[in-house]
């Protein structure tokens, strides 16, 4: 559930290299921040053209790939086929035994042939004589790193890396429908909803937004060797303005020593609850916590709801909203299959309808970690979840219970922390919103007036 630090180990590794792009990109938005804040409307549009230009100034025309130029070769590209072996693709390339042998022997630790898999790209670069021999094989490993065996001279093999460029992007918009069709529609990565959806986890629950809610968002893009689109970072820094009300979040290192990135607003409390507002990514809520329900099918008499119903496709991963152990996990009359999860001396949750659970009694489960699937057992008309949440043995509304907050970034962390945010809150704030916003207003106002 957590992206931050389900990728923490990439993230680690890169980010030396977006600490020196950020710099770099810092230049840039400076420059067009002094104009950008006060002219308003078509910023975004302005930053993108001007991103654009500045991609194009760092393109060089590229002549060499993987540190060869391919002009000097007749280049072969292809991928492992079953079957296929390295000894054989290169005897089909008419490289002899020996330098087959050393390469085998002698470079296991860099280039293991016992371990290329089917369906790897690579590629062969051949003498443009008659012969056509092999004179490179490179393979690669992954999109961003490679193996190189060169067949000349004395062979040798090593491992390189492609170059990885991240691009500083900001996006906003307004909710018309929900998040993802507000991001798609701009041509967004998904995971861009994914990573916001999860940055406002525990404060917003998207199930509620409301048409006018908006948002901001700035976050970077990687780049393979300047021009392949290699998906969106975790987000740097973020703003959500929901029922008007708004939410700063700017990802911070909370512990250096365990690296893990914590999201904080503008006066440094943690965004994150000791619960996630709801057990189901994008649930629609279906019916409230409420003690006074009537239910025609009852011949309209009282049937309070101790639940809050999230309706989702039926296979949709149901989450512990907090850490805790399961208690329960068991089938039982109208609750259908369902999973409870005690969290401290105050505090159960528990989760109904489940299609099957994924978790055992006595298993200890951590916040959005998968503890089963949406389903409809039980007594339900419906693929949903239905939430319960007990506070000190009784079920009450989660939804206006004011959950704990994660404890706010340490004192001693502050005053680097204000500096940090203060430019990059400077820039959220200078981000315009979509200029559809604009139209719906006039539409908004032409109906109101023709209506009244
Ligand atoms: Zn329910």
């Amino acid at each position: 559930m957590i992206g931050v630090n389900s990728g923490s180990t990439i993230s680690l590794i890169l980010k030396n290299r977006i600490i020196k792009m950020q710099k770099y990109w810092g230049l840039i938005f400076i420059l067009l921040l002094s104009f950008s804040c006060k002219e308003s409307g078509k910023t975004t549009v302005e930053k993108q053209s001007l991103e654009i230009a500045s991609i194009e100034v760092l393109e060089k025309p590229i002549v060499k790939h993987f540190g060869f130029n391919l002009e000097e070769f007749e280049v072969q590209l292809d991928t492992i086929k079953n079957g296929d072996s390295f000894g054989k693709l290169m005897m089909d390339h008419k490289v002899d035994y020996p330098k087959i042998a050393k390469i085998t022997e002698e470079y296991r630790d860099t280039f293991d042939v016992r371990k290329i898999r089917v369906g790897k790209p690579y590629v062969i670069l051949k003498s443009k004589d008659t012969t056509a021999t092999a004179q490179v094989f490179i393979y690669e490993n992954d999109p961003i790193n490679y193996t190189v065996v060169d067949l000349r001279d004395s062979v040798k093999a090593y491992k390189e890396k492609k170059q990885v460029k991240y691009l500083e992007k900001e996006v906003s918009g307004v909710i018309t429908t929900n998040l993802s069709e507000s991001l798609l529609e701009q041509g967004i990565d998904y995971m861009v909803t994914h990573n916001l959806a999860n940055v406002y986890a525990w404060t917003i629950d998207f199930s509620m937004l409301q048409k006018g809610d908006r948002f901001k968002v700035i976050y970077k893009e990687k780049f393979i060797n300047d021009s392949i689109y290699a998906g969106s970072e975790q987000i740097e820094a973020a703003y959500f303005e929901h029922n008007g009300k708004p939410i700063y979040a700017f990802a911070y290192e909370n512990d250096s020593l365990k690296s893990i990135v914590d999201y904080f607003d503008d006066e440094a409390n943690n965004l994150r609850r000791t619960f996630l507002r709801m057990p189901v990514e994008f649930g629609r809520l279906s019916s409230r916590y409420n003690l006074k329900r009537r239910i025609r099918y009852y011949g309209n008499k009282i049937r309070p709801h101790k639940g809050t119903d999230y309706a989702a496709p039926v296979g949709t991963p149901i989450m512990a909203t907090a850490d805790g152990t399961v208690t329960e996990s068991t089938r039982r009359g109208g609750n259908g299959k369902y999973v409870k999860i005690r969290h401290n001396g105050t505090y159960s949750t528990q989760y109904l309808h489940m299609k099957k659970q994924k978790v055992k009694r006595g298993e200890f489960v951590r916040q959005g970690d998968v503890i089963g699937w949406v389903g409809m057992t039980g007594n339900t008309s419906g693929p949903h979840v239905c939430y319960r949440f007990w506070k000190n043995g009784r079920q009450v509304d989660p939804l206006r219970e004011e959950l704990p907050k994660a404890e706010p970034l340490a004192e001693t962390l502050q005053p680097e922390y204000f500096s940090y945010i203060s430019p990059l809150k400077e820039q959220l704030d200078c981000i315009a919103y979509p200029e559809i916003q604009e139209e719906e207003d006039i539409q908004a106002t032409d109906l109101a007036s023709l209506t009244e």
